[in-house]
């Protein structure tokens, strides 16, 4: 992967935590950012690598509890609007920026500071892996 701008996260690969956190979560997941590490239930390719590492920028703007508090709004907001989990977590504004350019191997060096703010609600849930 390429180096982002500012810092790169710990990868932790192969951990169970990502299965024990699926059991209470609204979808199933393989790779969750917590704080500055990268914790996958398996080997993370450079996609799943890039979209964590998107998420731990956000991280670095809001902090943690400002992170998961604007995550969980998000969430919610769209639980409400959707009714329906998966439609929530896909469009809650981290996860727009981050599927949108995972797939974008310059994203994180050209990535401007707190881009999730203008985010639109306009991803339709297909064809997705689950990172969290
Ligand atoms: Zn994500």
């Amino acid at each position: 992967m390429k180096k982002p701008r500012f810092w790169t996260p710990w990868f932790i690969e192969n951990s169970r935590i990502p299965i024990w956190l699926s059991k209470v979560a609204p979808i199933e997941i393989n790779a969750i950012t917590l704080g500055p590490l990268v914790i996958s239930r398996s080997k993370m390719g450079e996609k799943t690598k890039r979209h964590e590492t998107i998420h731990f920028q956000q991280y670095l703007e809001l902090g943690f509890v400002g992170f998961w508090f604007l995550y969980l709004w998000d969430y919610f907001k769209g639980f409400l609007k959707y009714g329906d989990g998966a439609m929530a977590y896909y469009n809650i504004r981290f996860e727009m920026e981050a599927y949108k350019y995972d797939t974008d191997e310059d994203y994180l060096e050209v990535r401007k500071r707190y881009k999730w703010w203008s985010m639109k609600e306009d991803n339709d849930g297909n064809n997705k892996i689950n990172r969290v």
